[in-house]
């Protein structure tokens, strides 16, 4: 019996493809090895690296300028890699800051040239979506971050813009329809709507590589990677495995005309609830509210640990709010069911009637 997982990341999976997986890890697809025992150069892993690379690529419906790569070092690690290939020590790169992942990339893109923060919405306790700024025409790149994980906000609308924009879509990838070719790089820790911790998925515009002067480390040269087919080195093989199975998954769900359907249902019935509710009060503005992060707080917080406890009882976790905003977050990624909101919205109802 699973319970119903509301975790921010790593989080929950689809049960097919933890099925699949856990049979892999004993025998790989009658090879008398398990999936952690195969040399990443065989023709059983390359199969799967292939797939897991095309799957993305036709999920997203990407153009031939992109690559699609499989990383090591989490999306964190993009921060770094991000500036590292594409901005010259002279340069400007614009960055929009919408909280804690926002910060984190400007801190280390600020390590390889100029950053010009564009907006910010910290001065509402980033509880929006910034709406007006100019972005400066001599900026090498414009970087966003699509779905703020620990605020519960979300672009609905893209900036519009010629320079290449650079998206942090660690927290929705995959989530929704879009043009993803409007696009020029776009990364994700796979852990949170595409597989679990371990790979950092990355499809970049090739025609924006080789133009910075610097020498790159090979492990953080993203052309070095492109050239090897994403097995510069070891990759990490059982994250990619269960990356490819999710992305099955995910074209068996209909694609992301399909997934995007049913996240918009699940997103709907929650936010109605926080909305009707008088118990609970959303901290989003309403029209940049995610639906992938739902965050929510009690107008009187001392009921907030009780009302954790009743959610334990009834098989709820994962929903205390991130250690920086505390209140709650329920993540309602990809894989979690509708049926596991729709518990959530019973425990809401059932509470707040004991307490009201
Ligand atoms: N960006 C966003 C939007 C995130 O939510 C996270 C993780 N919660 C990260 C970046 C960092 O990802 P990682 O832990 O894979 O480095």
């Amino acid at each position: 019996m699973k319970v119903h997982n509301f975790n921010a990341g790593p989080s929950v999976l689809p049960n097919e493809v933890l099925y699949k997986a856990s049979k892999a890890l004993i025998d790989y697809d009658g090879t008398g090895m398990s999936i952690l025992e195969i040399g990443h150069r065989t023709e059983y892993f390359m199969a799967v690296m292939d797939e897991a690379r095309s799957l993305a690529r036709e999920l997203m419906q990407l153009d031939d300028d992109f690559e699609v790569l499989f990383l090591h070092g989490g999306a964190s690690t993009q921060f770094m890699q991000v500036p590292m290939n594409l901005l010259d020590s002279g340069e400007t790169a614009a960055y929009i800051d919408t909280g804690v992942w926002s910060n984190k990339a400007i801190k280390e893109a600020k390590l390889f040239g100029y950053v010009d923060v564009i907006a910010s919405s910290k001065e509402g306790g980033y509880n929006y979506i910034p709406k007006q700024f100019n972005i400066p025409g001599q900026a090498k790149y414009l970087h966003i971050t699509s779905n703020n994980t620990i605020y519960g906000t979300q672009w609905h609308e893209m900036p519009k813009t010629d320079l290449p924009i650079v998206v942090d879509m660690s927290s929705d990838i995959l989530s929704r329809q879009m043009d993803y070719n409007q696009f020029s790089l776009i990364f994700a820790g796979v852990q949170k709507n595409m597989g679990a911790a371990g790979a950092t998925m990355v499809a970049i515009r090739k025609s924006l590589l080789g133009k910075v002067g610097r020498k790159i480390p090979t492990m953080l040269d993203y052309q070095q990677h492109i050239e090897n087919g994403s097995m510069l080195n070891t990759p990490p093989v059982f994250a990619v495995y269960i990356s490819m199975l999710t992305l099955r998954w995910l074209k068996s769900q209909g694609g992301l005309a399909g997934i995007e359907k049913i996240n918009a249902k699940k997103a709907a019935l929650l936010y109605d609830e926080i909305d009707h509710n008088p118990l609970f009060r959303g901290t989003a503005v309403k029209e940049d509210r995610s639906l992938m992060n739902v965050c929510f707080v009690m107008d009187k917080p001392e009921l907030e640990e009780e009302f954790l406890k009743f959610c334990k009882k009834e098989d709820i976790v994962g929903i205390r709010g991130h250690r920086t905003v505390g209140g709650f977050r329920a993540s309602i990624y990809n894989a979690l069911p509708y049926e596991s909101v729709e518990v959530m919205v019973e425990a809401m109802k059932y509470f707040s009637l004991k307490k009201v």
